[in-house]
C-alpha cells in the first residue's frame, strides 16, 4: 500500500516548543507531547519537542512512506531518503540535540505529477541511441542545471560497504552481474563520472568490502531502524511504491553509517534498459542515485530538475542516470572539495 498521500505533513507544530530547546527535560505547562503509541507524524515534531519528558527515544517518526527511529543519544540524527517509482518521495531527518527532538521533511508536494516520458535509453552507455534533437536537448539540460540539495552530513573517511546476496530476487539472474551494476554505481559517484565533460576529482571515496549475510537496517515499511556499524546494501521488501531507500545515521555533520535497501518486487529492475524494457527501472542508475544519498545528496524536484540524477522521479527504462549531472556533481564538490 502506498501510505504517501495519506500523510502529507506540512510545517504545523503542535506545540510552541522552541523555547524549550536545551532547557528543562520536563514538559512546560500547556505543552502537549505527541502520542508515541503508534507512528509519530513528523509534522508533530516540526518544532523541537523535549526528548525525555515526552519519552521519544526509540519512537518511530513517520512522513509518508518513510519513517525513522528517534536516536537514543543526544547529538545523533537519522535521515531516510526514499526513491519512488512515480516521484514525490520524501526525505525525512530526525535530529536529537540539546535534549530535544526535531523532524525535518523535504517533499516536492507542490510539484505536478511526473510527465510521461518515452521509454528509451536517452543517454545510456548501453546501445546509445543516435544523436537526435531530444538527446541533445536532454544532455544540454542535464549539464546546464546546477541545482542540488544537501542532506547535512558527510563521510570523513572512505565509505566501506558490503552487499547481501541473500534476498536478491531471482528474476535478476546471477548475483555477479547484479553486484557489478551496484559497484559501478558506487564507482560513478566516487569518481564523479558525468556526461558533461568535467574531469571527476571529488575528494570522497568508497570501497566494496565483499559479501555479507547481514541485512540493511531498514524495515519493509520504510523505517530506518537501529544501526549496527556495518554499511550494507541489500534487497528486501519495500512498501509504499519505493524503488529503494537509503538510511543515514549521523552525528554533528559526520556520517557514521549508511544502508541501502533495494526493492525485491518482481520485475522492478532491469540490468539493461535497452533490451525490451517495459515498466522496469535501470538498477545501476537507481543505485547511482542512492549512492548520491549515501554521500549526502538530497533530492531536487522532478518537475524542474528531472534530468539530474538526484531528481525525485527517475523515469523507467532509461540508462541515462548512471552518471552525475552538473548539479549532482557540483553539490558534491561543494561539500567534499576536490583531490
Ligand atoms: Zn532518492
Amino acid at each position: 500500500m502506498n501510505r504517501r498521500g495519506l500523510l502529507l505533513p506540512t510545517a504545523v507544530a503542535l506545540v510552541a516548543a522552541a523555547a524549550l530547546v536545551g532547557v528543562s527535560p520536563s514538559v512546560a505547562p500547556g505543552v502537549a507531547c505527541p502520542s508515541v503509541s503508534g507512528v509519530v507524524p513528523a509534522s508533530a515534531l516540526a518544532s523541537p519537542v523535549p526528548a525525555r519528558a515526552c519519552d521519544l527515544a526509540g519512537a518511530v517518526v513517520g512522513a509518508g512512506s518513510l519513517a525513522v527511529r528517534v536516536p537514543l543519544k543526544d547529538g545523533e540524527s537519522v535521515t531516510a531518503a526514499g526513491s519512488a517509482r512515480t516521484g514525490h518521495p520524501a526525505t525525512l531527518t530526525v535530529e536529537r540535540f540539546s535534549g530535544a527532538v526535531r523532524a525535518r521533511i523535504w517533499q516536492s508536494d507542490t510539484a505536478p505529477a511526473p510527465k510521461p516520458r518515452p521509454p528509451v535509453a536517452r543517454m545510456g552507455s548501453v546501445s546509445p541511441p543516435p544523436p537526435t534533437e531530444a538527446t541533445t536537448a536532454t544532455t544540454t539540460v542535464r549539464c546546464g542545471d546546477g541545482a542540488g540539495a544537501w542532506l547535512g552530513m558527510r563521510w570523513q573517511g572512505a565509505y566501506r560497504w558490503m552487499m547481501r546476496p541473500a534476498g536478491m530476487p531471482g528474476y535478476l539472474g546471477a548475483f555477479g552481474p547484479v553486484r557489478d551494476a551496484v559497484r559501478n554505481a558506487a564507482t560513478a559517484v566516487d569518481r564523479g563520472h558525468n556526461s558533461c565533460g568535467i574531469v571527476g576529482d571529488l575528494a570522497l571515496s568508497q570501497r566494496y568490502s565483499g559479501e555479507t549475510t547481514r541485512d540493511a537496517g531498514i524495515n519493509a515499511d520504510g523505517t530506518c531502524g537501529d544501526r549496527d556499524e556495518r554499511n550494507v546494501v541489500a534487497f528486501g521488501r519495500l512498501d509504499g511504491g519505493l524503488l529503494a531507500l537509503t538510511c543515514l545515521w549521523w552525528s554533528r555533520g559526520r556520517t557514521v553509517e549508511s544502508d541501502v535497501r533495494i526493492s525485491d518486487a518482481p520485475g522492478m529492475f532491469t540490468l539493461d534498459p535497452a533490451a525490451g524494457c517495459s515498466g522496469s527501472w535501470d538498477l545501476q542508475g537507481t543505485l547511482t542515485h542512492e549512492f548520491g544519498h549515501v554521500f549526502g545528496l538530497g533530492h531536487v524536484a522532478y518537475a524542474e530538475h528531472g534530468e539530474l540524477t538526484m531528481s525525485d522521479g527517475l523515469p523507467a527504462c532509461s540508462a541515462g542516470f548512471r552518471s552525475l549531472g552538473l548539479g549532482d556533481y557540483e553539490t558534491l564538490r561543494g561539500q567534499y572539495g576536490t583531490t
